[in-house]
């Protein structure tokens, strides 16, 4: 028997009971299935319907994320340690009165509804960045119903910082990222908000990275992940949103074929904003597979389809991409 599987306690109830469990399989994959064979019901909260680990879901094998290792088929050796983590702690909250009674407007939205806001519950979105102008997308997420929000900033608070929504005059020189989930956390306590833990796997990345060379590390990261992401570009008072689903155009695609656009002028608080309605879309809908970009000039946002510039890295993975 070579996998102890960790059970948290909000999912023992559906192992029986039990806080570890053992079973064979020479993959990962192998290895849920016989877990799903023996606890069924743990197996229907682990997988879905094609067999696939859902995304309120993150397995760790031996402290690294499965994902990185290859997904279901990463292979498992004798000894080897599977820890499952669901989305919230405390397992996943229900509809319930008092959160449809908050979220009541965006639940009639068509197309929305209780399926997206409980997949907006089950999010666990990095936010890269929380700088001021990131900060009406913070609590944007929030206020939306995102369940868990990982604030990854190390920067301190400075004086520009103030002219976002979350941060006060007296918190300059404090750290940004505990500063924020504080505000967070005061603002909906529906919302679990802290700094953005090491290791953790994002159901979703939103990058407002105040350099290039951060959003593109960061942007790099997700695509590999696969997981959908949103990258606010500001330049002073200009910028753009851009929106990636998996598999579509990466972010660097998008940033270049888009050539000869005149530079959009906005406000960077708005377009922070409107970075955050692009991810809750991407959350809310996860069959979207087009990317897209929105410059903002003069007020009047331009929506296009991203392309793909021949021969990109981020074409290579996806049969259907040209
Ligand atoms: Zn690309």
């Amino acid at each position: 028997m070579p996998l102890t599987v960790l059970i948290p306690a909000p999912l023992r109830e559906l192992s029986g009971g039990a806080a570890e469990l053992r079973c064979g399989g020479a993959t990962v994959g192998e290895a849920l299935a016989q877990l799903a064979c023996a606890h069924p019901r743990l197996g229907a909260r682990l997988l879905d319907e094609a067999g696939q680990v859902r995304r309120s879901i993150a397995l760790f094998l031996d402290d690294v994320e499965v994902r990185e290792l290859g997904g279901l088929s990463a292979e498992v050796r004798d000894g080897d340690t599977l820890c499952l983590v669901p989305a919230i702690a405390g397992g996943a909250p229900e509809l319930d009165g008092e959160r449809i009674a908050r979220w009541a407007r965006q639940l009639l939205v068509p197309g929305f509804g209780a399926a997206g806001q409980e997949r907006l519950m089950a999010a666990r979105v990095r936010v890269v960045g929380a700088d001021g102008a990131a900060t009406p997308a913070l609590l944007a997420l929030a206020q939306a119903g995102v369940g868990t929000l990982w604030i990854d900033d190390p920067e301190t608070i400075g004086p520009a910082d103030l002219c976002g929504w979350l941060y006060g005059p007296e918190q300059v020189g404090q750290p940004r990222a505990p500063l924020a989930a504080a505000a967070l956390a005061r603002a909906s306590r529906f919302v679990s908000a802290l700094p953005y833990p090491a290791g953790g796997a994002p159901s979703a990345v939103l990058v407002c990275a105040s350099s290039s060379a951060q959003a593109q590390a960061a942007t790099e990261v997700a695509r590999r992940a696969r997981v959908p992401h949103v990258v606010l570009e500001l330049d002073g008072e200009a910028g753009q949103v851009v929106s990636i689903p998996p598999g579509a155009p990466c972010w660097a695609c998008a940033r270049f074929s888009a050539a000869g656009s005149r530079p959009p002028v906005a406000g960077s608080l708005a377009l922070s904003s409107l970075a955050a309605q692009e991810l809750l879309r991407l959350l809310v809908e996860p069959e979207l597979k087009e990317g897209r970009r929105i410059d903002v000039v003069r007020g009047v946002p331009t929506v296009r389809a991203t392309q793909r510039l021949p021969g990109c890295v981020c074409g290579l993975e996806t049969p259907s991409g040209g």
